[in-house]
């Protein structure tokens, strides 16, 4: 009986593991047409500084949005992208994105937005990524610092000393460098002296126990006290109420990142944030 059990077991995982290739595989071949098809676009999420709320910063995040059926998470695309060679073509739009829509911006007269885009680590392995992102920021007549790029550290544990080069040559033209997701990925802290760092963001799942949790408290202030102590700009990541808030102006963070402030949103949404700011809340706030 028991063995017949085991039997069934085998066969529901067997099953489960096919309905799961079928679906990536799905997923890629619809991922590969998206671009052409203009389902992707770019969403921009504001950072505030956590003492004054004003906007200092906007994140770019990928959003996938097929014609037929419902939006896709990068958090499920942007893997299978990594794992198809597809990334490439996906973070070449982002970057030319970014680029086309932070030069709009400053035609339009906003003077001070600053973006910063996602590259992971399959994208930093093909050996032009960072040639092709300064050539893009340059060709559409933005300064280095008019767009940062944000990076794992499981990014840099796989970095040799090319990508090293190269990160140092885009740091010392002024182009901001963040580690993301600080302390989730499988790595020591000696990263933090070899890499050329701007900025330090705290994970969300440290900011969205730390109220509950001594542990997660702890360890975000070490990561607030190194990234200080480092010179960086301290970023908590996934805010999402007040209480989350009170700590992180308690620990001194520098810039807050989370729904409690603002989601996600399309470019449109973010250019009557900016014409707000320009004549109203920032004037006043000032
Ligand atoms: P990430 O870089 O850590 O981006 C932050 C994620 O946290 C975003 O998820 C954002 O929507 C979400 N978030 C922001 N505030 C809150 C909050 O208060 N609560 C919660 N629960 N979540 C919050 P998103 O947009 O789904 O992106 C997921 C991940 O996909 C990103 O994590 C990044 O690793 C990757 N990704 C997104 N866009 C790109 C891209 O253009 N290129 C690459 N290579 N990766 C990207
Ligand atoms: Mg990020
Ligand atoms: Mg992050
Ligand atoms: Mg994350």
């Amino acid at each position: 009986h028991a063995k017949l059990e085991g039997r069934n077991g085998l066969q529901f995982f067997h099953q489960r593991l096919h309905d799961e290739l079928v679906h990536q595989l799905d997923l890629m071949e619809r991922l590969e047409k998206a671009l052409d098809r203009g389902e992707l676009s770019l969403w921009f999420q504001p950072q505030v500084s956590a003492v004054s709320g004003h906007i200092e910063n906007f994140e770019a995040l990928l959003r996938w949005m097929p014609a037929e059926g419902a939006p896709v998470s990068p958090a499920e695309f942007i893997p299978l992208a990594e794992q198809s060679g597809l990334i490439h073509r996906l973070g070449d739009w982002v970057v030319e994105e970014a680029c086309r829509q932070q030069a709009a911006w400053r035609a339009a007269g906003h003077l001070d937005s600053r973006i910063d885009i996602n590259l992971s680590g399959s994208q930093l392995a093909r050996r032009d990524t960072l040639e092709r992102f300064e050539a893009c920021v340059k060709a559409h007549g933005l300064a280095p610092g008019d767009i940062g790029i944000e990076l794992t550290e499981n990014v840099l544990i796989d970095a040799d000393h090319q990508i090293l080069d190269g990160l140092r040559r885009l740091y010392h033209r002024g182009v901001r460098i963040a580690i993301d997701d600080f302390g989730t990925g499988y790595s020591s802290l000696s990263y933090l002296k070899h890499f050329p760092l701007t900025a330090l963001k705290i994970d969300r799942t440290f900011v969205h126990d730390a109220p509950g949790q001594p542990e997660d408290r702890a360890i975000m202030e070490a990561a607030v006290f190194i990234g200080h102590r480092l010179g960086l700009e301290v970023v908590a990541e996934g805010v999402e109420n007040d209480e989350q808030l009170t700590l992180i102006r308690e620990m001194h963070c520098d810039l807050v990142q989370g729904y409690y402030f603002y989601r996600p949103m399309p470019a449109p949404d973010i250019e009557r944030l900016l014409s707000g700011l320009v004549t109203g809340h920032r004037g006043v706030a000032d």
